[in-house]
């Protein structure tokens, strides 16, 4: 590992971190010598046990994030379980689907609340941390969603290019301190989330179609992006949103 990609004795909070991206993730921010704390509803055994196999610590924080009041808890805990916290990964987010016309409240809340609101406030309760130590590294999951509009996802629309704006916002606040905010927004990739639509021929075709490198994302393909914006290598990366989308945006 080039030193400037090098996590050794780093600790990085991955939220949603039991599957799909948020596993892809952590297991390569593990393998550049971070340690994890692994947060989400269901118990990240796999991905704990995984990171353990590759030589750092690894921890299961369990928590619900559709409401705020864990944010506290997930930093206090990281910090008490493996000594500190210097990377903060925002990836647990859900998604529902229906026309605007039907759209409601509760599928509206339930999804900003999840995407938006808490990761928000488990920026805050980071930056906090990260502030005092004149340091860190905060990663936001976006999406394409961020930049387009969708159909039948007006929450998640809305949620996503929240967590656009706020990467930005976050990162002209706490720069000066030392945090560096960026996103990244994945394209299509294979996990439960899109489960529905890679078993929907049609639908599956015209996706691939679409992609110029012509295939589905894997989670470990976002793997790259996340060591780089946790790492000094982007030390000077600021409020950067960056695409991982096999071109999808490109075109
Ligand atoms: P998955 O459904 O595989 O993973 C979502 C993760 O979020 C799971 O670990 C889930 O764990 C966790 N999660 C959901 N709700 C909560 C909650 N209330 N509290 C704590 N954890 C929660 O989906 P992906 O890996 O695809 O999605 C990860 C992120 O990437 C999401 O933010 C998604 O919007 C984003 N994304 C995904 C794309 C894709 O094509 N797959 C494209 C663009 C963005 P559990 O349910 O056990 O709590």
């Amino acid at each position: 590992m080039t030193k400037i990609f090098d996590l050794t004795g780093r600790t990085a909070i991955v939220t949603g971190a039991n599957t799909g991206i948020g596993q892809g993730i952590a297991l390569a921010l593990a393998e550049a010598g971070a340690n994890i704390a692994a947060v989400g509803r269901s118990a990240a055994t796999e991905t704990v046990e995984k990171a353990r196999a590759l030589g750092v610590k690894a921890e299961i924080i369990s928590a619900d994030l559709s409401s705020i009041e864990p944010v506290g808890r997930i930093v206090d805990e990281t910090v008490e379980k493996l000594g500190g916290l210097d990377i903060l990964v925002n990836n647990a987010g859900i998604i529902r689907r229906n026309d605007s016309l039907d759209f409601t409240e509760e599928d509206w809340d339930a999804v900003i609340d999840t995407n938006l609101k808490s990761t928000f406030f488990l920026c805050q309760a980071a930056g906090r941390h990260m502030a005092a130590q004149g340091r860190g590294k905060i990663i936001n999951i976006a999406s394409m969603l961020s930049f387009q509009g969708g159909i039948r996802v007006p929450s998640y629309t809305a949620s996503k290019s929240g967590v656009a704006g706020l990467t930005k916002l976050l990162a002209c606040e706490w720069a000066a301190k030392g945090i560096n905010v960026n996103a990244i927004a994945p394209g299509y990739i294979a996990t439960n989330n899109t489960a529905q639509l890679q078993a929907d021929e049609t639908r599956n075709r015209q996706i691939v179609e679409r992609i110029p490198a012509g295939r589905w994302g894997d989670p470990a393909d976002l793997g790259g992006a996340a060591v780089f914006l946790a790492s000094s290598a982007s030390d000077y990366v600021q409020g950067h949103i960056l695409a991982v989308d096999g071109g999808w945006l490109a075109r």
